[in-house]
């Protein structure tokens, strides 16, 4: 049975469009289950009636005409009580409807399961049988099973024809929202650029050659691999004014891979064996690729998609077919099953309006970068059949992580409006980066900044922040091959203390794991999110935390605007044997002759034991900082990357709310500030809560920080709290969201507010 329905389910994957599919299916299910009709009837969302799309035994004539609302009919009923029906005398069922036009009245037993997707019921598939016959437990199951599973490939199927205006019949292009992660915030409206894989390396086959053709070979090989060194560099260079040489290392890693002690050098050798240079190249490719794949390491999985990368790229050369040819339009929106950081250097400037990757997820290097240089971006977007959307015009909501394929008109007008704010606000930035962030009566609050890459030093600058409330230090270690010396650290972090002296910055100690981890020391964990993370990596290896935390006090000296935050720590124990490391790195710094103060220390609440904890933890520290984006993953058990769940993960939950608002109180009863570090604080909706609750001061990216500001200053603390009280009597999300975007809107504030935010 299990063999059937793979083999099916694949069969429906492979057919090129819904009617396809749909013929696919009752084909099949009706070869499997030995029965005489097999149908599927979909529902139409615009005159919610199931019609019939595919029959194999009935009238293929009444394909598209018979239709049934859902309280008609066996079908009508399957569908609206969202459960399978299993009838031996059809006709006796009270709801037994007659349609002439399909020749139904000849089969007597009926067995139907509703196909429904992500809670949406799709449609029905059914089996008849002329004669009596009961359907048994497992015939029912495995037409259950069946329809489960092709729910997911008929929603897609779906999609694309909406896309394409190749759907159902009388059906045209329509506009459909399709949910990934949010990669980098912001909106955008554009033209999508799809970026297909240049040369398809599985399939190329193994050849033999010649001892004679050996020579000729590898120097074809050689011009290839030079070719690519080329491109390379070539991109490298064009992202220099952007990227810091550091950080440019991403493609040092690629041309590292090139060299002869890597792949370069293997596939010589095997064309040495005679064979043929793409089919060494294939060979080498894949080894390496699933020596990677199979470490189950979200950053390894990364160094998978370069090999494939340098392998395409090295196909396309030997296959003279050389790069895919793009136009770029004014406003493009890069899509890829796997967006590249080469991919993004490719786009000419000022023409990259926003980007969208089906693999990947907030940690991928292209959504670093893209945060970094302020790109809407979407990632992990698993339900978009990209690889149809080249040329049509999309929406990128890098905020909510949203598509929009083919917007209808009104919604294309609000996000145009959108981004057009973004960029006045943007363009009118030197008088409001000059202004302090204070509401219309008087409280003060101000604004810092989340870093990583130098690029995001910059940004900040333009768009003035008063200090750094989380400097990301995995970061410059994610785009090294080795942990970096402290001499090497310690020159990173200068940079960023320098960049904003005497204004204070935050640096986190190292914060691996999870989905965060280097190519260099792979954590390999069936349950990462709750496994070796944080100051748990740190803590077992004292010697990369000493030598950390060293390259940081050195690295102040003379400065002294730094502050050390303290990441995912879940107990006491943790914290105070992190204190007692501090102190000797200190000590150490201070006996090497270095005359540096004791930074103010921090602890960041994320995990929800430190909630519970506040206050004994806000005794042994300096200050707290909240990361709201794993306290809601941790408080509400949704994997803040996994886009099947991110209609889930929502930071206005009231469980969320109720514990930002017990971190404050208990860490003020100790005396001590609180920061918040999360994306909730770059939310302008959410940092009017935040505001109220009496957090000190809130630290966001970049993008978002101007949109903060400008909210902040035309609200007073008053109304805010007023708010803040209303919504905490709120015990859904829903109606939070709801309420805050009528009171922002009552107030003429509701500008700059994602139009998809207001559920
Ligand atoms: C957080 O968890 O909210 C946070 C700021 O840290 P990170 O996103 O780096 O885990
Ligand atoms: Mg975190």
């Amino acid at each position: 049975m299990l063999g059937t329905l793979r083999k099916i389910v694949q069969e429906v994957n492979s057919a090129k469009d819904l009617k396809a599919a749909l013929g696919i299916i009752v084909l099949r299910v009706r070869e499997a289950m030995a029965s005489q009709v097999c149908s599927v009837y979909l529902l139409d969302p615009e005159s919610d009636r199931f019609v019939l799309m595919a029959t194999e035994g009935l009238n293929k004539k009444a394909i598209g005409k018979v239709s049934m609302a859902p309280n008609e009919g066996l079908v009508g009923l399957v569908g609206s009580r969202e459960e399978p029906l299993n009838l031996e005398h059809a006709s006796e069922h009270p709801r037994y409807r007659y349609f002439a036009e399909t020749g139904e009245e000849r089969y007597a037993s009926f067995l139907g399961a509703p196909i429904i997707h992500h809670r949406r019921v799709m449609g029905v598939l059914v089996i008849q049988q002329k004669e009596r016959r009961q359907f048994d437990e497992g015939e029912e199951a495995f037409l259950v099973t069946m329809s489960a599973q092709l729910a997911g490939v008929i929603a897609h199927a779906e999609a694309t024809g909406s896309i394409r205006g190749l759907g159902r019949q009388g059906k045209g292009i329509q506009e459909t929202r399709f949910i990934g992660i949010p990669g980098a915030p912001g909106a955008a409206v554009g033209t999508a650029v799809v970026v297909l894989p240049p040369a398809d390396l599985d399939v190329v086959p193994d050849k033999s050659i010649e001892k004679s053709e050996i020579e000729a070979e590898l120097a074809l090989f050689e011009s290839a691999l030079q070719a690519v060194r080329a491109d390379m560099r070539a991109l490298s260079e064009r992202l220099a004014s952007q990227m810091r040489k550091e950080e440019r290392a991403l493609f040092d890693v690629y041309l590292m891979m090139l060299e002869d002690s890597a792949l370069g050098g293997e596939v010589t050798r095997l064309i040495r064996t005679g064979q043929w240079a793409q089919g060494a190249l294939r060979q080498v490719v894949s080894d390496h690729v699933v020596r990677f794949e199979m470490m189950d390491d979200a950053y390894l999985s990364e160094r998978a998609s370069d090999v494939k990368d340098i392998g395409r790229r090295l196909l396309g050369y030997l296959q003279e077919a050389r790069k895919q040819t793009l136009t770029y339009p004014e406003k493009t929106i890069l899509v890829s099953e796997e967006l590249s950081p080469a991919m993004l250097g490719e786009v000419p400037e000022g023409r990259l309006a926003g980007m969208v990757s089906v693999l990947g997820s907030s940690n991928s290097h292209v959504a670093i970068l893209a945060r970094a240089m302020g790109i809407p971006t979407v990632m992990g977007a698993v339900d978009l059949p990209y690889s149809k959307v080249d040329g049509i015009e999309l929406i990128i909501d890098g905020t909510r992580g949203e598509i929009i394929t083919n917007p209808a008109k009104v919604l294309r007008e609000q996000y145009l409006q959108l981004a057009e704010q973004e960029r006045q606000l943007s363009a009118g930035l030197d008088v409001l980066r000059e202004l302090p962030c204070v509401t219309t009566d008087g409280h003060r609050i101000p604004l810092w900044v989340n870093t990583g890459l130098l690029a995001d030093v910059v940004r900040a600058q333009e768009r003035g922040a008063e200090g750094v409330g989380l400097y990301r230090t995995e970061v410059p270690f994610m785009i090294k091959e080795r942990f970096p010396s402290e001499k090497e650290q310690m020159a990173i972090y200068r940079e960023q203390l320098e960049a904003f002296h005497p204004l204070p910055v935050t640096m986190r100690t190292l914060d691996i794991g999870g989905d965060k981890s280097l190519p260099y020391f792979p954590i390999k964990e069936e349950n990462p999110f709750l496994g070796w993370r944080g100051i748990r990596v740190t803590l077992d290896h004292p010697e990369i935390f000493l030598l950390q935390t060293r390259a940081m006090l050195k690295a102040s000296v003379g400065l002294n605007n730094l502050r050390i935050l303290l990441p995912m720590i879940s107990g006491i124990r943790e914290l105070e044997e992190s204190l007692h490391l501090i102190h000797r790195a200190w000590g150490e710094v201070r006996d090497e002759g270095m005359d540096v103060e004791m930074p103010p220390i921090g602890v960041m609440i994320e995990v929800p034991a430190a909630v519970y904890l506040t206050r004994e933890l806000a005794s042994q520290v300096d200050f707290i900082s909240v990361g709201s984006n794993d306290l809601t993953q941790y408080l509400l058990a949704v994997d803040r990357n996994n886009p099947r769940v991110a209609d889930l993960y929502d930071y206005l939950h009231p469980a969320v709310l109720e514990a930002l608002q017990r971190i404050v109180k208990e860490a003020h009863e100790e005396g001590k500030p609180v920061s918040i570090c999360g994306e909730m604080a770059g939310d302008p909706a959410a940092a009017v809560l935040l505001l109220a609750m009496g957090f000190d001061s809130l630290s966001m990216n970049a993008t978002n920080l101007p949109k903060v500001k400008w909210l902040l200053r035309q609200i007073s603390m008053q109304t805010a709290r007023e708010l803040l009280a209303k919504v905490m009597r709120i015990d859904s999300p829903e109606v939070t969201h709801a309420t805050v975007q009528l009171a922002l809107r009552n107030l003429g504030l509701n500008k700059l507010i994602n139009p998809s935010a207001a559920v």
